[in-house]
């Protein structure tokens, strides 16, 4: 059996835990591929970040700092002091040592021509994250935000990260901007993948900058569309806020409200040219969207077998018995 996942970092990482969790004593041999976000990443300090691939690679490897939910656990940070003491911007994000390993090999092979789905292999041949994990393109599509500049007023356009991470989405934002994304193409990995699931999950990750960066690679809707396989997935949103970060705040600058139905309307019905053929929201909730399948389910990854049962009720409601 296969499985496809749309998957973003933090909360796509602990899904596919419990995935894998689920499916390892349900139904051995069964494979997940994992279509993941691209549009976090960044040239840092001539380093190629990748804050979606790494936290799947390094949740699904055993290797994640389990307080944070991302970046590598036992870590230290003197290089990151380093070029705080050079004054080299970003001076506000983090880096730690361990991590930087990661860049380094990531972008050393990049530079020798390799793609990113054959990095993100080959760094995975250390963390074994016995899933795939496949960018969904390797060319570069990258969100960018329209904010008010905080001086000028005037409206500019800004990386993902320095929105996200230096100015926790605080400034008064218009809209995203996917870089690149009219000219990338979804990989052939990642095509097959969704092509060839059993199954295709979306993962209750940031429905804006996570899962509307992967559909903003022109091709991947088309894919989710034409699958033989349901298309399910999980709501983020529980009551009217994100369990966690700022998807609220995301979804308020697409004019999209933040409820389980209103993200469930956005992601649309395959039905009617949009993607789900199901969708389970938190027990407290409902979502009534003509042609989608809705189910009342607790989806509070509280623990891994929480999580497993999440993606069992998934999987069940895409038709895939266990
Ligand atoms: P990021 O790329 O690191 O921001 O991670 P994702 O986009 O994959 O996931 C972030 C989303 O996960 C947020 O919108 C949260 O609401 C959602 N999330 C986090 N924990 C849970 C949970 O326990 N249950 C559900 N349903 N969603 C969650
Ligand atoms: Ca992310």
């Amino acid at each position: 059996m296969k499985v496809a996942v749309l998957a973003g970092g933090v909360g796509g990482a602990k899904f596919l835990l419990g995935l894998r969790h689920l499916l390892e004593s349900a139904s051995p041999g069964a494979e997940i591929a994992a279509v993941v976000n691209v549009g976090d990443d960044a040239w840092m300090h001539g380093l190629k970040i990748c804050p979606d691939l790494d936290s799947c690679m390094y949740t699904l490897g055993d290797g994640v700092d389990g307080e944070r939910g991302w970046g590598q656990k036992d870590e230290t940070y003197s290089a990151w002091d380093e070029l705080k003491a050079y004054g080299v911007e970003p001076t506000w994000f983090t880096l730690g040592d361990r991590d930087i390993g990661t860049h380094l090999v990531r972008s050393q092979m990049l530079a020798a021509g390799y793609s990113l789905t054959d990095v993100t292999e080959a760094l995975c041949a250390r963390w074994r994250p016995r899933a795939r994990l496949l960018p969904v393109t390797d060319d570069r599509s990258e969100t960018h935000v329209v904010v008010a500049d905080p001086v000028s007023g005037e409206r500019t356009a800004i990386h993902f990260q320095e929105w996200w991470v230096k100015h926790r989405a605080k400034l008064q934002t218009f809209g995203f901007a996917f870089v690149g994304a009219e000219k990338a193409k979804p990989s052939a990995q990642a095509l097959a993948a969704i092509r060839e699931a059993d199954a295709v999950l979306i993962a209750p990750s940031n429905p804006v900058v996570s899962i509307g960066a992967i559909l903003a690679v022109p091709g991947v809707r088309g894919a989710l569309r034409e699958a033989k396989a349901p298309v399910v997935g999980l709501s983020p949103i529980i009551g009217d806020k994100p369990l966690r970060g700022m998807a609220d705040i995301c979804l308020a600058a697409i004019g999209v409200a933040s409820s389980a139905e209103a993200v469930g309307s956005y992601y649309g019905a395959r039905l009617d040219t949009g993607l789900l053929d199901g969708w389970l929201v938190h027990e407290t909730d409902q979502a009534l969207i003509p042609g989608v399948r809705s189910l009342a389910v607790p989806l509070l990854m509280t623990d891994l077998d929480a999580t497993a049962a999440m993606a069992r009720r998934a999987l069940e409601l895409a038709g895939v018995a266990l």
